[in-house]
């Protein structure tokens, strides 16, 4: 029979993401809610291995789901690689009496608690939270929404300004190893072309498309890269551009950190709180070792050892409408 939880702690860790406060929320109230004690633990696996920790109660995550950012901080911990890392952490989980825990995060986050479900049988639920939206087993990630619409914003008061003066803006926008803040951004603001790491960059087609638009005196276009494109990110393909297209206006705009932050938006609240509820229900219910990702608008549980990047899954047909739109 499996044992029955009654304290969890719970913590984000990796890359910050706009809604993991509300996905504490969630776990704190409906934890509360069951009975739970729950606790916070500080700059995620790093607060387990220090004991940095606190009891959280209803009033402890009042004010919080329109905040960005993490109350309870994140951080990347070198010694949770190391089984001797693990160790100390789950010291403190069995000092504590913490006999759940909630990891709000992304896909290297749930395989550092995958070994620490496996070796020290520590129940452990991943909750999907990534401005990236790279991980396998989910349609959206916390966080995944309001970054692409901060892209979007921003490059919409870009193309005001090219479109003033008539130039090229090569815009770089987070993703290291997944292409969907620059394929939607890119979409939804018309851009011209989209460059991704899912697709191996073809600059001289880039360039001839350009040539071909001054000829008919098309000169405000947008590329919008992902920075773990092939051909190096916007500095670089600016720089060839402006080699081989040179009477272009040519600008580089690299969005940068402002992605990761602000008030979440209504899809990245509704999801995290969905999968925040749906965290403490597994435990009660002995579903253990699992993150939750939502497929088809209903909730679906992935064991934290398959957690992995979804790489290469944009579909021809999105490309094929980002090329005939941006005609
Ligand atoms: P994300 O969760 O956003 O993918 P990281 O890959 O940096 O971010 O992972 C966050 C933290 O999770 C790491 O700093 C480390 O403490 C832990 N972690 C990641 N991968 C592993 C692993 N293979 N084994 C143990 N711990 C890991």
């Amino acid at each position: 029979m499996e044992k029955k939880v009654t304290k969890i702690g719970v913590l984000t860790s990796g890359g910050d993401a706009p809604g993991m406060n509300a996905a504490i929320r969630a776990v704190v109230r409906t934890g509360l809610y069951y009975g739970l004690e729950v606790y916070g633990v500080m700059r995620g696996y790093q607060g387990l291995i220090d004991d940095d920790i606190y009891k959280m109660e209803s009033r402890s995550v009042a004010n919080i789901i329109q905040r960005g950012g993490t109350i309870l901080k994140t951080a990347r911990c070198k010694e949770f690689y190391e089984p001797e890392g693990r160790r100390k952490a789950y010291a403190t989980l069995k000092k504590r009496g913490i006999d759940g825990l909630v990891i709000i995060g992304g896909d290297g986050s749930f395989r550092g608690a995958g070994k620490l479900s496996h070796e020290f049988d520590v129940p452990c639920i991943g909750l999907a939270g990534t401005i990236d939206k790279d991980i396998a087993g989910t349609d959206f990630t916390i966080g995944f929404d309001t970054a692409v619409n901060t892209a979007v914003e921003a490059i919409d008061k870009i193309r005001d300004t090219a479109d003033a003066h008539d130039r090229l803006f090569i815009i770089e926008v987070m993703g290291r190893d997944a292409g969907y803040i620059a394929l939607h951004s890119g979409i939804a603001t018309g851009a011209e072309h989209i460059l991704i790491p899912e697709r191996k960059t073809d600059i001289e087609q880039v360039v001839d498309s350009l040539l071909e638009k001054e000829k008919r005196k098309k000169l405000v276009n947008m590329i919008v890269v992902a920075e773990g494109d092939g051909f190096g990110g916007a500095e670089e393909v600016a720089r060839h551009i402006k080699e081989k297209v040179p009477n272009a206006d040519t600008r580089v705009c690299i969005l940068g950190h402002i992605q990761r932050g602000g008030s979440p938006s209504c899809l990245d609240r509704l999801i995290a709180s969905r999968m925040g509820y749906q965290a403490v229900e597994c435990l009660l219910e002995g579903r253990y070792n699992v993150f939750v990702g939502i497929q088809n608008n209903k909730m679906h549980y992935i064991p934290l050892q398959n957690a992995v990047k979804a790489k290469g899954k944009i579909s021809e047909e999105w490309m094929k409408i980002v090329r005939i739109l941006a005609s």
